[in-house]
């Protein structure tokens, strides 16, 4: 009667209020069956930074009921890079955390004759759901069963006594409301496999669609934010609350973001992995949260992004390049620079003395004195990168050439080319060098350069990781520019290795992480593949960004 229902949601109402003081509640329900990708970081901003900005509180909730896909790897992932985002869950909780609850309320559904137990198989009831060619909706055999009996199968499901997909409750809803949603969804299936949390304790599992809202209900969330691909879902939400008499949250929905050049869905992220088209989850071409942390981008970057996005309704395809700036802008703030050498090219200054060296310092950040700075040795011979000198020299070129002059950073004074010596096979290997005395003009031009000193252990040897789109087309998705599907649109060319580049001492003493401006080159992030202690150390560094927007792409 509608009476008694207006005072059951004023009581549960009333309860709400009471638990949560008034104070906005959200979740953030990742299901535990991948990696945290870019999307991810939104819908974290958009569900701590609603609470925050309303003085509330935010939930981590693991939406784990599906243990087939589910593993440990990725809950305690998930969890890091929450954190490391920079935001700290109110609590951390489990849908499996409420399977009791879950089991009990789907008896009270049946119960209320809201719900039966269905035998047919995945095929019929496609077919009961109709569509073009196949005809009007029709209501399942099993839908009119007495409630005794419904309730008998359940327990028989629950006690074991059907292989999977022999049974399956399903709620009773409204087979001829246009919404696909109200189509008698599933609530539980029969799975026999073992939980990550529950272990063998059940071989039903409840479906997102009977699980996701009354865990929102259970916790009191006021605000139940989720993507827009669950509008339809919204009322099924609703009717399923309803039908059970339980507090009611609010649905809301945000427009699901996505980049450009790569895929974000975790079971194609998934794929990538497993043919090894990919190394891990943690890739730096892949534009999960951890994938991206090893690339190099910081969280302020990651965060101030999503943020700028927005939050429309909108599914937007954001471009790469958008994101590269922030984060562009943000290394360019806190990153140290030093020198390095991608493709080392000897230079000798004939007119120093063989054991020359001065102390030369490099800021770390010109015109802030703020970050400090470092000392490198600048010697009789030095490496300069193959691309800042050329044989043939024209006006508009102000690098270096024969009996050309340029500066080298940081250093008091210009060199001049004096001489290019060059191999058997007409390579040139090596340029004989002046350094100016007292009265040369200021150079047009200073390029970067590393001391050949081993008693000073210059240069350091790095490995640099260069990356790439992984995707060739802006949507590897859109079946129209990639008929092939999105496996058949990866760039053969997204990764290049240089085995052998020089640094200068400044990046020695560096940890994993460690976030560099190679000057004239691009900014770099120190991967975890490096070895930093013991004899055999090596270094390894990912190019987070170039230095400008596409250069080096
Ligand atoms: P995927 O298809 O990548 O697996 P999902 O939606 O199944 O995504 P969940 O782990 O269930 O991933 O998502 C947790 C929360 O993050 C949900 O509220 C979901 O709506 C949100 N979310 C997922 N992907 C995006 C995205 N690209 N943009 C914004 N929010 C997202
Ligand atoms: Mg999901
Ligand atoms: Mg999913």
């Amino acid at each position: 009667q509608p009476g008694g229902n207006k005072q059951i949601k004023e009581s549960l109402m009333e309860e709400h209020l009471k638990a949560t003081g008034k104070k906005v509640y959200t979740r953030f329900p990742p299901e535990p069956n991948g990696f945290l990708h870019i999307g991810h970081a939104k819908a974290i901003n958009v569900n701590f930074g609603y609470a925050q900005a309303h003085g509330g509180v935010t939930y981590l909730r693991y939406d784990d009921t599906n243990p087939e896909a589910e593993e440990e790897k990725y809950f305690t992932s998930i969890l890091e890079t929450v954190k490391w985002l920079g935001f700290k869950p109110w609590k951390i909780t489990y849908s499996s955390d409420y399977f009791d609850q879950l089991y009990e309320l789907a008896v009270d559904l049946v119960k209320r004759g809201k719900a039966y137990v269905c035998h047919c198989t995945g095929e019929e009831i496609k077919a009961q759901r109709g569509g073009e060619d196949k005809g009007p909706r029709y209501d399942c055999p099993h839908r009119d069963r007495p409630i005794e009996e419904n309730l008998q199968e359940f327990q028989n499901m629950k006690d074991g006594k059907y292989k999977e997909g022999e049974a399956t409750l399903r709620m009773k809803m409204d087979m001829q409301n246009p919404n696909p949603q109200f189509w008698d969804l599933v609530a539980y299936r029969v799975m026999y496999t073992k939980h990550y949390r529950t272990g063998d304790k059940w071989c039903i599992y409840p479906t997102y669609d009977f699980t996701h809202c009354i865990c929102d209900s259970i916790e009191n969330i006021t605000h139940s934010l989720c993507t827009t691909e669950f509008r339809m879902s919204r009322d099924s939400y609703y009717w399923l609350v309803d039908a059970l008499e339980i507090y009611k949250p609010v649905q809301w929905e945000y427009g699901r973001l996505s980049i450009t050049n790569t895929i974000l869905s975790k079971r194609k992220l998934n794929k990538l992995v497993s043919e090894k088209i990919v190394n891990d989850w943690d890739d730096p071409r892949l534009f999960t949260l951890p994938a991206l942390r090893r690339r190099g981008f910081t969280p302020e970057a990651i965060n101030a992004f999503v943020r700028d996005v927005g939050v429309t309704t909108a599914n937007t395809i954001i471009n790469v390049t958008r994101l590269e700036n922030y984060v562009r802008d943000h290394l360019n703030d806190i990153a140290p620079r030093i020198m390095t050498i991608m493709d080392p090219l000897k230079v000798v200054i004939t007119n120093l003395a063989d054991d020359f060296v001065q102390e030369i310092t490099v800021p770390n950040k010109p015109r802030d004195e703020s970050m400090g700075s470092h000392k490198v040795p600048f010697t009789k011979t030095i490496y300069i990168d193959r691309s800042d000198f050329r044989e043939q020299d024209d006006p508009n070129y102000y690098r270096l050439a024969p009996n050309k002059t340029v500066g080298l950073l940081y250093v008091e004074k210009p060199i001049t080319c004096t001489e290019v010596i060059k191999d058997g096979e007409g390579n040139i290997v090596e340029i004989r060098a002046k350094y100016e005395d007292q009265g040369a003009k200021k150079p047009k031009t200073f390029i970067q350069w590393v001391a050949d000193s081993p008693k000073h252990n210059s240069p350091v040897e790095i490995e640099v990781r260069e990356y790439s789109n992984l995707f060739l087309h802006e949507n590897p998705m859109d079946s129209t520019a990639v008929p092939g599907g999105w496996l058949s649109d990866i760039n053969p060319n997204s990764l290049t290795v240089i085995p052998k580049a020089f640094a200068e001492v400044g990046i020695k003493d560096c940890k994993v992480e460690d976030k560099f401006q190679f000057v004239r080159v691009g900014y770099f992030c120190v991967d975890s593949d490096s070895k930093l202690d013991g004899d055999s150390k090596k270094i390894v560094v990912n190019r987070t960004v170039s230095l400008k927007e596409d250069s080096g792409k």
